[in-house]
């Protein structure tokens, strides 16, 4: 079964973040989702689905993919995945082993796995080896709204759905101690800060954050690869440290996990280069005893990818749902709402779901 075409589709559609506040400035300034989306069409006739990390770097991402991988797959063996993805990870290694030349990867990545598991008639986490469904809980990832006010009230909503497991986007004690008082003590609470301080910035926040009881903090320092800095912090301070939205390849968590900077790791399928780096990245967390929590804040087929693969990893984690509304489905909506915390998986083949081609065309910017 070859590849015949691939059609790269970029998307930009609006979101709302469910607060009304007048200064949307640095995150809340962002209200755009982008998507970068890989339509592979075979010549045994199925077609294939995956989208390539694309939040604000859409158009870079779909030019590597026109340009740079795409050209070195037509007329290959769509079923000869793991192949295809390493002859591309050596043929572009000069161009980034982190960033752009591997979001664009993934994305073709989860395309293959779809038709593969399409050509032999199973729902994608029956073709990675699991037979029957468990429940994958799921935890609300709000966004970053630098309001205490906006805080208590996105946390008592999120709450008020069921969620019992919460992360907050923010850097300020104030909303962080808010987040507290309106989640109660019995709520998990995690705080992901997205890599804005030194090793003792990061030090002295890490220990004020403390008598909030949070459950991990996710990317205090800057850069994101100073695994030696995190484990020097975990150290310190005894706060759990989550990372690896920030790596591709399992090379890299293999660095992550053995310098002891993390407890919780966070690959992200549309970034570290797709399923078939997912599923190397989810043994080496068994190897090294580190807790998996995908990174997932997606709509697209990396958030169903992410699913499947949670289905066919025996300790798979939490689920991340991002705090945000998307104007419309690419999928049914219900898909993203957990049922009694957790998320469901579909029983049909592949991915489970084709994107509503409405909502592409409504959306589509190239
Ligand atoms: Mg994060």
């Amino acid at each position: 079964m070859k590849i015949e075409h691939i059609e790269v589709i970029e998307m930009e559609m609006p979101f709302d973040k469910g607060i009304s506040k007048n200064d949307q400035v640095g995150f809340l300034n962002w209200g755009k989702l982008d998507f970068c989306l890989i339509k592979v069409e075979t010549s045994g006739g199925i077609t294939g689905w995956g989208d390539a990390f694309s939040f604000q770097c859409r158009r870079p991402v779909a030019e590597v993919l026109k340009h740079m991988v795409i050209p070195r797959v037509i007329g290959k063996d769509a079923l000869d995945i793991v192949n295809i993805n390493s002859e591309l990870q050596q043929a572009l290694h000069l161009f980034g082993r982190y960033g752009i030349t591997m979001f664009a990867i993934s994305g073709l990545d989860i395309a293959l796995w779809d038709i593969a598991a399409k050509a032999a008639g199973l729902p994608l986490y029956k073709f990675l080896g699991a037979s029957s469904v468990k429940n994958v809980p799921a935890y609300a990832s709000l966004f970053r709204y630098e309001d205490p006010e906006c805080v208590r009230d996105r946390v008592t909503y999120a709450k008020k759905l069921g969620y019992q497991k919460i992360k907050l986007h923010e850097i300020g004690i104030e909303e962080i101690g808010a987040a507290r008082k309106a989640a109660g003590d019995g709520t998990l609470l995690m705080v992901d800060v997205n890599c804005p301080w030194t090793p003792e910035e990061a030090r002295m926040m890490a220990l004020k954050m403390k008598q909030f009881d949070i459950h991990w903090l996710e990317e205090p320092i800057n850069p994101p690869e100073d695994f030696d800095s995190l484990a020097k912090l975990a150290a310190d301070t005894g706060i759990s440290i989550a990372a690896g939205e920030n790596a591709c390849t399992a090379f890299e968590f293999k660095k992550m996990m053995s310098s002891d900077a993390i407890s919780f790791a966070q690959p992200s399928v549309t970034k570290v280069g797709g399923i078939t780096e997912f599923k190397k990245i989810a043994t080496l967390a068994e190897i090294f005893g580190t807790q998996l929590m995908p990174h997932s804040p997606y709509f697209g087929p990396g958030f169903l990818a992410t699913l499947h693969l949670a289905q066919s990893i025996p300790n798979s984690g939490w689920i991340e749902r991002i705090f945000i509304e998307p104007e419309a489905g690419l999928y049914p909506k219900e898909l993203y709402n957990p049922v009694k915390g957790s998320f469901r998986v579909l029983d049909d083949i592949g991915l489970g779901v084709e994107p509503d081609l409405d909502v592409i065309k409504t959306y589509r910017v190239t």
